[in-house]
Order: structure tokens, then C-alpha cells, then sequence
């Protein structure tokens, strides 16, 4: 424990942004580092409570006691050391985990949790910077071969801890690049994409190959990954779109989130887009949606300068405080603002859609209705919203089946992921294993890399016999 009195000492505290006018001109992060000795403070208040709730609440099971510690004490290597030792990639977490530990903590029953997320960020950004992460190499070969589909962060985490584990790795990507929707959905004033490449070019050093332009089911066939590697493990995340089947759906104007972002990070990156510009520029935007997608679709239109942007929600608007007493150490349903929110944003809760208008083809607006708890319509609330760009932002339902997944044959579950244990995270076909959104739905970064650490160790354990790779 740090400092047995750290917690009524010292205040939380969290980096300050960029003000709002300012960093909207740009697409970097906007985050102002917190100084060591502020950050030894915010690791002085953890209480190292008898029973750690922020463990159990962190999906990779952060050992987050033992390194709020080691930053008090100013043992910051070790402290790199405990954190890598389950989660292959604080970075990304450190950025853009909702943080449900914070949740957990039990200063958070007094709403001043501690600052797990900030700590995580500020030790492995002082590894970089210190030159202290290198590729690890340790293991010798075991000849095996296996192939990894889908280069978002479950596909990292395995593709790395496999390599680690001596496997010769081949992780295929159809897009340009990998990271998945933290290349090419979430936007860079979230997370810029160096954080990626830097991570890459580490597995590269560690052995894995990248083959990237590799769409499997399209092509590169299936079946020859069965025939060519000892297994094949699926990290190919949720990317079908749920839709608004309205009338005026086919208007010009409407879009599905992702094109949108995609885009966006493409364009930051020097990426050719490819297809039809979809700008916000000078527009009037309405996201239906929203989710951390909504949000990065209104930071992304007022970078871009549209006009307004309003964001619709068909759930009620959630209480801005959460009673403690029936929710914690559990993540709370209660409001959420983003930064991109505090950017100019109209916020409506309880709103559904009933057709998109236009004229000529183009989308001029919304027939807009409000909805009770139970989502039907109440009599008389019906309002338009003028609109020149919508944004669909309702989520994923589950893998794209073509190619891929019907490619291979393998049996899906009832909400259309593919069907596999969190034990062995093996699929109907004995020798494939699917691991992160495909298989458990749309869900979050932190979530990906548990899966893809677990995936690999079931993958390790069915080649060798047993594994040494950890489950946490
Ligand atoms: C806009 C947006 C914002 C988000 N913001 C957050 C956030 O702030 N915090 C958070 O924790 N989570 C966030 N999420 C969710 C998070 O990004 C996902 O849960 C996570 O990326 C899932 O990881 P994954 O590796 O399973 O899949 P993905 O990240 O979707 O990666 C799958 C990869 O597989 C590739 N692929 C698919 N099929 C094939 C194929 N047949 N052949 C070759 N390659 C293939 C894809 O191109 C992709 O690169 C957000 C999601 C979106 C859409
Ligand atoms: S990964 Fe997320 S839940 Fe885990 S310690 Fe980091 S911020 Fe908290």
C-alpha cells in the first residue's frame, strides 16, 4: 500500500484537456499529462483493500494495487513490468477504456475514485519513452504455424502472445493496416494511430508476420488456411452494421457511422479513401445513436465544421448520478459526456425515427417521434429535425457471415457470433478458435485483448499439450 493516509490527503486528479475551441481545429489527442510527482499522488491514494473490486473489475484483471504502489514509490520499470504482465497493451486501454475499474474502486462509493485509468496511460507512455519495452524473444521455435484473421486489438494480443509462446504467427488483415476499429473507427484525437505502429513493429521484432490486403473468404480462400497452418484462430470483430429500415433510408445523405470514420482516420493518415467524400462540412448533422461511436461521430463532424450537429437516442435519458448503493462495485447506468459532447452537441434522449425526408433524392430531414419507457410512441410528440447528413450509429449485430464464417462452415449462436467457449474458445471446427467481437458481440478494447490472451493460451495448449501462457 502507498501511503496508508494517501486517499484523505490527496484529491483525485485527472488530465486536463485542450479547451474545446482549440482542439477542434485538429484531429490530435488533446490529454495534458499529469507531472511524476502528481502522478505518485494519485498512486498514494489507493487503500490496497483487502479485497481489490478494481481486479475484478478490470476485464484483464489489472493487478492495480501492486502498481498504483510501485508509481508512489517511484519504481516505475517494475511497475511497467506488473502492468504488461496482463494487458499487452496499456496504451490502448491507458487512452480509451471506459475505465469500468474506477467503477469498482472503493473511493468510487464516495465519487472520487482513483485515477486507475490516468496511472495506466503514464506508466507505459514512461516505458516508451524510456526505451524499457523491447521485443521479447526468449522462447525458442516450436515449428508450429498458426494464422490469426483480423488485426484489431484480439487479434494483436494473440498474434503477440503466441509469437511469444515460440509459434511461427501469420496474422492476416484485409484492411491497408491492422488495429481494427482502433485503426479505423475510433478517431485519432482519441488514439492516434503512431500508438499502433509502434506496438507493430515490436511483433515484427518478435516474429509475427503481418499480411496485410489479406481478406480471407475473399481472397484468400478458408480452406487453405486449414491446410497450410497447425490451427487458425478467428479475431475478425462485429462488423454489420444494425440499420434503420425507415422509409427514405436509400435518400442520399444517410450513412452508416463507420463509413463516415473510416474516412476520417484515412484521411488523417494519408490513406486514398477510395469512394464518394462523406464531409460534415457546413452541414446539419443528426447521429442516431448514442454510444462511444456517436460521440466520435460528433467530435469528427465539428473537426470537419458542420453546421449543428444534434445526436438522437431512443433510451431515456439516465440519471446524472447513480445511487451507490445499489450499483457499485458494478458499472453504474448513469449520463455519460464525452469530450466530444463538451465539443457542441444537442443532445436528445427517448427519440425514435420514423422516415428520412427529401427532395430530389437528397435528405432534407427527420420524422421524429417521442417513446415511452417501452419504447412506443406517445400521441402528439411527433417533431421534424432538418438534416443534411445522418449518421446511423446503432452498433454491430454480429460478424459478417459471407466469406469468412460460411466459408469455413462453422456453427454460429443465436444472436449470429461465432459459436465458441470461454475456455477453449474453439469453434465447431476443431482446429479453429475465434476469439474478441466476432464471438461475443459488439463489446470494448480491454475485452478484445482478454479474449485474444485466453484464445491464445487454449491455441498454445492444443498444440503442445499444455501451455505456460497465462489465462489473465
Ligand atoms: C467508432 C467506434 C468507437 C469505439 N470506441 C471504443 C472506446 O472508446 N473504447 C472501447 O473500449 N471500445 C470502443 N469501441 C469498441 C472496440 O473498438 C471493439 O470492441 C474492439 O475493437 C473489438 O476488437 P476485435 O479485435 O474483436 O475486432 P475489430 O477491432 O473489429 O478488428 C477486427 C479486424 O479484423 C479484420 N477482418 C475482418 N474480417 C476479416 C477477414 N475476413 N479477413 C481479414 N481480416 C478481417 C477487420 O478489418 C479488422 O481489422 C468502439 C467501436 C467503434 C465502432
Ligand atoms: S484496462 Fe480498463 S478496466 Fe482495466 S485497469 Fe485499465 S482502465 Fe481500468
Amino acid at each position: 500500500m502507498g501511503k496508508p493516509t494517501g486517499f484523505k490527503e490527496f484529491a483525485r486528479q485527472t488530465p486536463s484537456y485542450e479547451a474545446a475551441a482549440e482542439r477542434v481545429k485538429h484531429y490530435r489527442e488533446f490529454t495534458k499529462p499529469l507531472s511524476s510527482e502528481d502522478l505518485a499522488k494519485q498512486g498514494a491514494r489507493c487503500m490496497d483493500c483487502g479485497i481489490p473490486f478494481c481486479h475484478q473489475g478490470c476485464p484483464v484483471n489489472n493487478i492495480i494495487p501492486d502498481w498504483n504502489d510501485l508509481v508512489y514509490r517511484n519504481r516505475w520499470a517494475e511497475a511497467l513490468e506488473v502492468l504488461h504482465s496482463t494487458n499487452n497493451f496499456p496504451e490502448f486501454t491507458g487512452r480509451i477504456c471506459p475505465a469500468p475499474c474506477e467503477a469498482s474502486c472503493t473511493l468510487n462509493i464516495t465519487d472520487d475514485p482513483v485515477a486507475i485509468k490516468t496511472i495506466e496511460h503514464a506508466i507505459v507512455e514512461r516505458g516508451w519513452s524510456e526505451g524499457w519495452i523491447k521485443p521479447d524473444t526468449s522462447k525458442p521455435r516450436t515449428g508450429k504455424k498458426v494464422a490469426v484473421v483480423g488485426g484489431g486489438p484480439a487479434g494483436m494480443a494473440a498474434a503477440q502472445q503466441l509469437a511469444r509462446a515460440g509459434h511461427a504467427v501469420v496474422l492476416f488483415e484485409k484492411n491497408a493496416k491492422v488495429g481494427g476499429l482502433l485503426r479505423y473507427g475510433i478517431p485519432d484525437f482519441k488514439l492516434e494511430k503512431s500508438v499502433i505502429d509502434r506496438r507493430m513493429a515490436q511483433m515484427a521484432a518478435e516474429g509475427v508476420e503481418l499480411r496485410a490486403n489479406a481478406h480471407v473468404g475473399v481472397s484468400i480462400s478458408p480452406t487453405e488456411l486449414l491446410s497450410g497452418f497447425d490451427a487458425v484462430l478467428l479475431t475478425g470483430g462485429s462488423e454489420k452494421p444494425r440499420d434503420l429500415p425507415v422509409p427514405g433510408r436509400d435518400l442520399a445523405g444517410v450513412h452508416f457511422a463507420m463509413d463516415f470514420l473510416t474516412q476520417q482516420n484515412r484521411r488523417v493518415s494519408g490513406e486514398a479513401v477510395g469512394v464518394a467524400d462523406i464531409l460534415a462540412t457546413g452541414k446539419k448533422v443528426v447521429v442516431i445513436g448514442g454510444g462511444d461511436t456517436g460521440a466520435d461521430c460528433v467530435g469528427t463532424s465539428n473537426r470537419q465544421g458542420a453546421a449543428s450537429v444534434t445526436q438522437i437516442e431512443i433510451m431515456a435519458k439516465p440519471p446524472e448520478k447513480e445511487d451507490k448503493g445499489l450499483s457499485w462495485p458494478l458499472w453504474p447506468n448513469r449520463l455519460r459526456t464525452s469530450s466530444s459532447h463538451d465539443e457542441g452537441c444537442d443532445r436528445r434522449w427517448s427519440v425514435s425515427t420514423a422516415a428520412f425526408r427529401g427532395e430530389n433524392g437528397r435528405l432534407t430531414g427527420l420524422d421524429c417521434f417521442q417513446v415511452d419507457g417501452k419504447f412506443q410512441p406517445i400521441p402528439g410528440t411527433e417533431f421534424k429535425l432538418e438534416a443534411d447528413l445522418v449518421l446511423l450509429a446503432m452498433g454491430f449485430v454480429h460478424p459478417v457471415h459471407e466469406g469468412l464464417v460460411d466459408g469455413l462452415g462453422l456453427e454460429r449462436d443465436g444472436r449470429g457470433n461465432v459459436k465458441a467457449d470461454t475456455e477453449a474458445y474453439r469453434t465447431s471446427n476443431p482446429k479453429v478458435f475465434a476469439a474478441g467481437d466476432i464471438r461475443r458481440g459488439q463489446s470494448l478494447v480491454v475485452w478484445a485483448i482478454r479474449e485474444g490472451r485466453q484464445a491464445a493460451r487454449s491455441v498454445d495448449a492444443f498444440l503442445m499439450g499444455r501451455s505456460d501462457l497465462p489465462r489473465q
